[in-house]
């Protein structure tokens, strides 16, 4: 009889330890990370997980290792996901994300896939590494959320969240600080470097400082023409009048590979304005 337990324990472990297995997956990048998601037992989240994320994370993880480079870095050649049923969105620790599935079920065609390229830029960022001096909280969360909202997602929510943050501070993280890292990145990029090489975005400098622990009050006088910090925010805050009229709107997504808009002018406004009310009443308050 105890031999028939024990049977059907040992039995039971394994049919435990495949049903982990197979909800595992796991896959290569063409950069070589290996990218590793566990997404639990919920069969919704394994096929959401298989089918949406897998796919996006195979896909922006090399990118955001390229538009946060930095000479000599390499970003973490392994990623792992899991997902669990937990308090908050998620969190990075190391090269490790955390879902938590409660928050993100609801969210699994809207904000999830967007919160985890956030909890990927936080890997790449690797702000402290090595007991490096960190920067302000506002510019490591600013850089994860530029990289989502003004990289990842599509143009009209690029300007929706350019528009949403007037009258925000430049140091409210998240999409306020994003929004303002987008328009240096507008007015401050150094297109053709003296050096010759592709560092010459404004983000990137930034991302690059903050991860060398050089990042200082005086990165802004020297990388926007002798300006200071509070004088940038102001210029940016100024930029408000002017940020909606269809020539800034051309000039945006002219930088931009996605072209969603229409060419008219008038079209282009009014697109902009639905894709704004849209925004507005998926995200209601900018945090
Ligand atoms: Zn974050």
């Amino acid at each position: 009889m105890r031999i028939v337990r024990l049977l059907l324990m040992f039995s039971a472990a394994v049919a435990a330890a495949c049903a982990l297995r197979a909800e595992r997956m796991q896959t290569v990048c063409r950069d070589d990370t290996v990218i590793e998601i566990d997404a639990g037992e919920d069969q919704k989240m394994v096929d959401w997980a298989k089918n949406t994320l897998l796919p996006v994370v195979a896909n922006w993880y090399p990118r955001i290792a390229r538009i946060l480079r930095s000479p000599g870095y390499v970003a973490p050649k392994r990623v792992s996901i899991r997902f669990i049923e937990g308090d908050g969105v998620a969190w990075t620790v190391g090269d490790a994300i955390t879902l938590n599935t409660r928050w993100a079920r609801g969210e699994l065609n809207r904000e999830a896939p967007g919160a985890i390229v956030h909890e990927l830029a936080h890997i790449v960022q690797a702000y402290g590494r090595n007991g490096r001096k960190r920067p302000p909280g506002w510019v490591t969360e600013g850089v994860a959320d530029w990289v989502r909202w003004m990289n990842y997602e599509k143009q009209p929510v690029r300007d929706a969240i350019y528009a949403a943050a007037k009258g925000h501070r430049y140091d409210e993280s998240y999409r306020p600080t994003a929004a303002f890292l987008d328009f240096c990145e507008r007015r401050y990029s150094r297109v053709g470097g003296t050096s010759g090489n592709a560092s010459s975005g404004f983000v990137v400098r930034l991302n690059a400082a903050a991860r060398e622990g050089t990042y200082s009050d005086d990165f802004w006088t020297q990388n926007c023409d002798g300006r200071t910090l509070a004088e940038v925010a102001g210029q940016w805050q100024a930029s408000y009048g002017a940020a909606l009229t269809p020539s800034n709107l051309c000039a945006c997504d002219a930088q931009s590979p996605d072209r969603r808009l229409p060419a008219a002018p008038d079209a282009r406004l009014r697109e902009v304005e639905r894709q704004q009310k849209v925004f507005v009443a998926r995200f209601p308050g900018l945090k």
